[in-house]
């Protein structure tokens, strides 16, 4: 592949690198950006990580996490090293709209930018593109970067478990997106040494009770199900959030459990927050939720997962989501 050639080449030498992925980083964006870092590091180039805002919580126990700078706490220092890089990589992202105010710094640098992601329609920013929308996650990707570039030996045991956290966490534990090569990937991953059960225990044994109880306010109070176009609706209003003393990360995962019904198609998340109401959709099928997305929520992702927000109030979002799941009730009926 000659993108990977080219990352060869761009590294040959030591170089200083910044490692950067999206806004609100979830397992992929964080474990891609330790796991690169971890290799990186091992052949010697000086290494660092910048994302946007901070990341959950549960993410804190992965090797590396507490040397990433977050710029929304350490604005001077995370523009100061994308200023001096010589090369920076885009990982998990598409568009530098994803990065917020790090992303005019990236667009305006001189370095080498390489963007490994796995969302449609990569922004043409990049110099080297490594873009696989197929392929369920950016740590499976990064994993066949490693692999063609001849790069396995430098992972240590602690990049390749963060490898597997975005796997997982991006797959909703091997359930969506998956090809065959996603379980080769993850059981070459294993036999390498990733603690795969240890990687399983972390993300999902330990949950605060107050998420629990949140996930359980969702289901009862806070769900509205539309039979007619096989549509659900989970929504939390910034006095949920103040109630259930609710934080980053703590509402992950909570969407799909309306893909659990069986007459649910298409999901949505609807949350107000301090300034903006963030959207996430789900669905099962062909519905393609990226283009609903783009169409109302000024976002965007992958056909199945996307996300989006607009600054409207709670009740205009949850009234856009009515709106456009009745405009494409049919597609949604026949989409599985
Ligand atoms: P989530 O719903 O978990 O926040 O995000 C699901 C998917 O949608 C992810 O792949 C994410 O990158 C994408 N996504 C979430 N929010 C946004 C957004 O505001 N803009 C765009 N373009 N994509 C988003
Ligand atoms: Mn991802």
């Amino acid at each position: 592949m000659k993108e990977i050639q080219d990352l060869i080449n761009c590294l040959n030498v030591q170089k200083n690198i910044v490692i950067t992925s999206h806004r609100n980083p979830d397992g992929d964006a964080i474990g891609s950006c330790l796991a690169l870092k971890s290799v990186l590091d091992a052949h010697l180039h000086v290494v660092n990580v910048v994302v946007p805002s901070d990341f959950p919580d549960d993410l804190s126990w992965l090797h590396g996490s507490g040397e990433i700078y977050v710029y929304d706490r350490e604005q001077d220092k995370s523009l100061e090293l994308i200023k001096s890089a010589e090369v920076i990589f885009c990982l998990d992202y598409n568009s530098l709209e994803r990065v917020d105010k790090i992303g005019e710094a990236i667009r305006v640098s001189d370095a080498t930018k390489v963007m490994i992601d796995h969302h449609l329609y990569p922004d043409g920013f990049a110099d080297i593109l490594i873009s696989e929308p197929e392929i369920s996650s950016t740590c499976e990707l990064l994993y066949e970067v490693f692999k063609g570039a001849g790069w396995l030996s430098a992972i240590t045991i602690h990049g390749l478990e963060a490898l597997l956290v975005g796997m997982i966490t991006d797959t909703g534990s091997f359930k969506y997106s998956i090809s065959p090569n996603t379980f080769k990937n993850a059981g070459e991953i294993i036999s390498q040494g990733g603690d795969i059960a240890h990687v399983q225990d972390m993300l999902y044994n330990h949950m605060p009770e107050k998420s629990l109880r949140l996930l359980g306010h969702c289901l009862s109070n806070r769900m509205n199900i539309y039979p007619d176009r096989k549509a659900g609706l989970i929504y939390l209003s910034k006095k949920d959030y103040m109630d259930f003393n609710i934080q980053r990360g703590d509402t992950e995962g909570i969407v799909n459990y309306l893909l659990r019904l069986d007459i649910v198609n298409i999901a949505g998340f609807i949350s107000e927050q301090p300034s903006i109401v963030k959207v996430s959709l789900r669905s099962k099928g062909d519905f393609s939720v990226e283009k609903m997305a783009k169409e109302y929520f000024r976002g965007g992702g992958h056909k199945n997962a996307s996300g989006g927000a607009l600054y409207s109030s709670l009740k205009t979002v949850i009234s856009t989501f009515e709106e456009a799941t009745e405009k494409y009730k049919t597609e949604i009926i026949n989409s599985y």
